[in-house]
């Protein structure tokens, strides 16, 4: 196993997860099984309780872990299958080593941040990395990526333990890369010092790189990489210019450029393989039309969606459309503002708040012919609206939204849930597809496997009375409605999971493509009008 150590200097939001992401996929390209591990310093065991507004998407794995977003560009770039361990928190470790301590499996010893803490994150690390795949492959090389930034308290322990692992490793079976900011003066000149400063904050942790990533504006100039290469005992071309692009997977592709792979490849001593290049292929198709898509939401900020920001660009890829977003907060749109979209989207939530304007936007879509497409809360929203406008109850509700008639209820199992962390239902299910419906012929297949994140469901008292009123569920597991679909109208689709977890750029999810079609077509058709 070689490791390739990802860490980030300056400050946060360089994209220090997208550039490790690219890493990954060049070297993928070059013919290496890749892995990945975020580390998240912070004592949160995972992402399942932190605010999105915060934090961005709480991405959703497979085995139903609620792990931090990064995660999900890893599965999108590498196009794998990551599981718990892979996101390492400080309070997972923390919770390990004193549930080690009480069990009495130090035998005595005086329980500390080294050697304790550290073993166990090299431990981890280890576990992570060599951990087979769905089909018992086991990577050659693992990214970790060290979330913060060099100098914070709380990532310290892990720099240490990446520290140990690059001496105790032969040289060629560890790589470290530093990403930093080449900010430009107001004459337009790039500045090194803040990049000088966060190497010499590495080296006072032990820790020396072999490469440097500089995220810049402009491309690095070569008198810039000499300047950084002299300062940081890097070559010039282990400098690696890293400008902003203006789609994340064009990233790989200019780094690919700028020779990383190569030094990568170089330095851990893989066989230097052509790369293959597909991928780019796929994911930087030509657009031939355009459509909008509003995504009416509580929060008007895209990380909190970003998978489904990505499922719609991988949807718009595949069939040459560019999908722009209309970012609505629920709360504060006017109803016009949907007149010229060519798609409503709503997306998973929790909560009250906006509710009545999501409901609002769903009926539009509905009433209007609009292509719709809901997940998990959009779903449950779709069969409130239909409750009370189709069938004409007009205090139909959600169990977590209000009074009323309850069409949407508590899972029963959730009812005995004690605490928040972990305990939705969560993680992959399968569903079963009926015959003859949009949603099976989208899939091509009768059983799928997707990801899922609630606590509601379908309260299945009412499924007779909905399924009579024109209310198609043509996905199920076992008695749970799974997907809702109409009849008669150009594109309605909601799904109680989520499918944009599981959405890769060179394999789109089936619900989104079938949307971004409908809002392909519904455009076009009215241009010939
Ligand atoms: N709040 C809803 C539930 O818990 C929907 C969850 C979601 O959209 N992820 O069932």
């Amino acid at each position: 196993m070689k490791y390739i150590f990802v860490t980030g200097g300056v400050m946060s939001g360089l994209g220090k997860g997208i550039t490790a992401a690219s890493v990954g996929r060049i070297l993928k390209n070059r013919g290496v099984q890749v892995t990945a591990v975020k580390i998240d310093p912070y004592l949160n065991i995972d992402a399942g309780t932190m605010n999105p507004a915060q934090h961005g998407e709480v991405f959703v794995l497979s085995d139903g872990s609620e792990v931090d977003l990064d995660l999900g560009n890893y599965e999108r770039f590498l196009d794998i299958e990551l599981t718990a361990p892979h996101n390492i928190t400080t309070g997972k470790v923390y919770r390990e080593v004193i549930e080690k301590e009480r069990r009495g499996d130090y035998l005595g010893d005086t329980v500390q941040i080294i050697p304790h803490i550290t073993d166990e994150i090299k431990a981890w690390i280890a576990r992570a990395a060599t951990e087979p795949d769905a089909e018992g492959r086991v990577a050659e090389a693992c990214l970790v990526e060290v979330g913060g930034t060099v100098g914070d308290i709380e990532s310290m322990p892990f720099l240490e333990a990446v520290r140990q692992m690059r001496g105790e490793l032969p040289k060629e079976e560890t790589v470290l890369i530093h990403v930093t900011l080449v900010p430009e003066d107001t004459m337009g000149d790039m500045k090194t010092k803040p990049t000088q400063h966060s190497v010499k904050a590495l080296r006072e942790v032990g820790l020396y790189p072999n490469m440097i990533v500089g995220r810049s504006g402009h491309p690095l100039s070569p008198h810039t990489k000499r300047k950084i290469a002299a300062f940081c005992d890097v070559s010039p071309a282990a400098v690696i210019s890293a400008t902003t692009a203006p789609d994340i997977y064009q990233v790989p592709v200019e780094l690919e450029k700028e020779g990383l792979a190569d030094a990568v490849i170089d330095h851990l001593h893989f066989p230097r393989r052509l790369a293959v290049t597909d991928w780019y292929q796929t994911v930087t198709r030509e657009f031939t039309s355009r459509v909008t898509v509003a995504i009416v939401s509580k929060y008007g900020i895209e990380d909190v969606y970003l998978s489904i920001k990505e499922a719609l660009k991988h949807a718009g890829r595949a069939t040459s459309t560019e999908v722009k977003i209309l970012w609505l907060d629920a709360e504060r749109f006017e109803p016009c503002q949907l007149q010229d979209v060519d798609g409503v989207l709503v997306p998973g939530g929790f909560g009250k708040r906006g509710i009545e304007e999501k409901i609002e936007a769903i009926r539009h879509a509905r009433e209007q012919g609009i292509p719709f497409l809901g997940l998990c809360l959009g779903f449950q929203l779709a069969v409130v609206e239909y409750s009370r406008n189709v069938l004409g109850w007009t205090d139909a509700c959600s169990e977590e939204i209000g009074e009323g008639r309850q069409v949407i209820a508590i899972l029963p199992e959730q009812e005995e849930v004690e605490g928040l962390g972990g305990t939705m239902r969560l993680g992959d299910y399968r569903v079963e597809l009926r015959d003859g419906t949009r949603v099976r012929a989208l899939y091509g297949r009768s059983e799928i496997v997707e990801r899922h994140r609630h606590r509601y469901e379908v309260t299945p008292a009412e499924i007779p009375a909905l399924e009579a009123a024109g209310v198609v569920f043509s996905g199920t597991c076992g008695n749970r409605m799974e997907v809702m679909e109409l009849e008669g109208h150009p594109f309605f689709l909601a799904t109680q999971f989520h499918p944009e977890f599981r959405s890769r750029p060179a394999r789109p999810s089936p619900p989104f493509m079938g949307f971004v079609r409908a809002c392909r077509e519904k455009k076009q058709a009215q241009q010939v009008i």
